[in-house]
């Protein structure tokens, strides 16, 4: 059979039920799997044979979901984990440990920017934030004898500026490093960062994947193609013997397989970061919609930035898509179908300004979150970014008057009638 396109692939990969079977993939809720003799349990332990013993490591729906989103970005293997956050502290301290440093772009998500520059620090890995638009000199600069890897996001939340990943993965390359992408925004419908040199993609699941805002989850996926046996000095994890898997060395024992297996044997077994088995099942219906669902909410986003563009009382919108945006030469190459529902904008006027008009909108809703179906809008400064200086913000990317809206799966004209009511009544003080 030809390639699927990935429409279908939403639909089908990952689960193809045999004769009486059920049609929709079903829920394995139990956390043990049932085996004849000693000698089976104990072979699966030395990870000679595969099969689920314990739901911690390996649950049949999680692995379902899992290599449907390996299918959807084009990568060889997938694990799921219980957050976004578990799934970017597992892409990166798989291969970068006590010791170690690593690099990322600034303008990253909050929860990444503290999991890297606090909580990485107090277990000694290093972290050098570099900004994603620096010249090749000053990205070069950045690294150390002892970096593993190199981290930025294709579409960087909450800035939503596109991430050059062509350009990051021959850099990465030529130290001998992979290039870990968080494709969380666009999702694999609107980029699949393998297609440019990524070697490792992560999401946070509970976003567009899910689009209905019922779960918390993560996902990582490796594209098979970074050679750690050619790096084997910098990759010892991977290239050398696991004294708790009884002295096996991942690469040999799994090849194309190894970051993920041994991110499942060593880091699931040890962190428990698990995606429930009944989260994996509402994923595995949402990633059924995936492809219909980002196209309405890029339409409708293209509608509201419009419209944004045009007021008055707007003092600018990040959109990628609008013509002029500083981003849009990027777009155009990386995210040619659309970028996603997620703008950053700021109205004229001061904070008490921006908080009138937050406070008179009645469809968007202020909330912690971004890329479900209902549109949402956030401040970052006063909101999930508010432990961070004023330097800080800035070095994230993050304008202090920046405005976040996620534009979910309503008609946009009530939306665009909810921002202009909000703009008046804000207005009149
Ligand atoms: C939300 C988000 C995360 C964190 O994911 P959680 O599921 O909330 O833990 C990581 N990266 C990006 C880009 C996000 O938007």
């Amino acid at each position: 059979m030809t390639k699927q396109k990935i429409g279908t692939l939403c639909v089908h990969a990952g689960y193809q039920p045999g004769k009486g079977e059920p049609r929709q993939m079903p829920i394995i809720q139990s956390t043990t799997f049932k085996y004849n003799t000693s000698d089976e349990m104990g072979r699966l332990f030395d990870l000679e044979d595969s099969g689920y013993f314990y739901t911690r490591l390996q649950n049949p729906t999680n692995d379902m979901v899992a290599a449907r989103i390996a299918a959807l970005e084009g990568g060889v293997a997938a694990m799921l984990t219980s957050s976004g956050q578990a799934a970017n502290f597992f892409a990166c301290f798989n291969i970068c440990e006590a010791g170690g440093h690593m690099i990322s772009t600034a303008s990253i998500y909050g929860g990444t920017y503290n999991l890297f520059g606090t909580t990485f620090k107090k277990m000694g890995i290093d972290v050098t934030f570099v900004d994603q638009d620096a010249s090749d000199e000053e990205i070069e600069a950045a690294f150390r004898p002892n970096t593993k890897l190199v981290f930025g996001e294709t579409l960087s939340n909450p800035g939503v500026r596109v991430l050059d990943i062509e350009r990051w993965a021959k850099i990465a390359h030529s130290h001998g490093l992979p290039l870990i992408v968080d494709n969380t925004f666009p999702t694999p419908i609107n980029c699949r960062p393998f297609e440019w040199g990524a070697d490792i993609v992560t999401h946070s699941t509970t976003k567009y994947m899910d689009g209905q805002g019922v779960h918390v989850g993560g996902c990582v996926v490796d594209s098979g193609n970074f050679d750690w046996e050619a790096n084997a000095d910098k990759f010892p994890g991977l290239c050398t013997p696991d004294p708790s898997y009884h002295g096996l060395t991942y690469t040999k024992s799994f090849g194309k397989l190894a970051y993920i297996t041994k991110a499942t044997s060593q880091l699931m077994r040890d962190f428990g970061c698990i995606q429930a088995p009944q989260n994996a099942f509402y994923l595995g219906l949402g990633l059924q919609t995936l492809e219909v669902r980002v196209k309405r909410h890029v339409e409708n986003a293209r509608k509201v930035a419009a419209y944004l563009a045009g007021n008055e009382l707007v003092k600018w919108v990040h959109f990628s898509e609008l013509e002029g945006d500083s981003q849009h030469e990027l777009q155009l190459k990386y995210l040619p179908g659309g970028s996603c529902g997620v703008m950053a904008f700021a109205v004229k006027g001061d904070r008490a300004f921006a908080n009138r008009f937050m406070d008179a909108l009645k469809l968007i809703t202020i909330e912690t979150h971004v890329a479900d179906c209902h549109t949402c809008i956030l401040h970052p400064a006063s909101h999930t970014h508010r432990q961070l200086t004023d330097q800080q913000l800035q070095e994230a990317g993050v304008d202090p008057d920046l405005m976040r809206l996620s534009i979910g799966l309503e008609d946009a004209e009530d939306i665009i009638a909810d921002i202009d009511n909000a703009l008046k009544v804000a207005c009149e003080g």
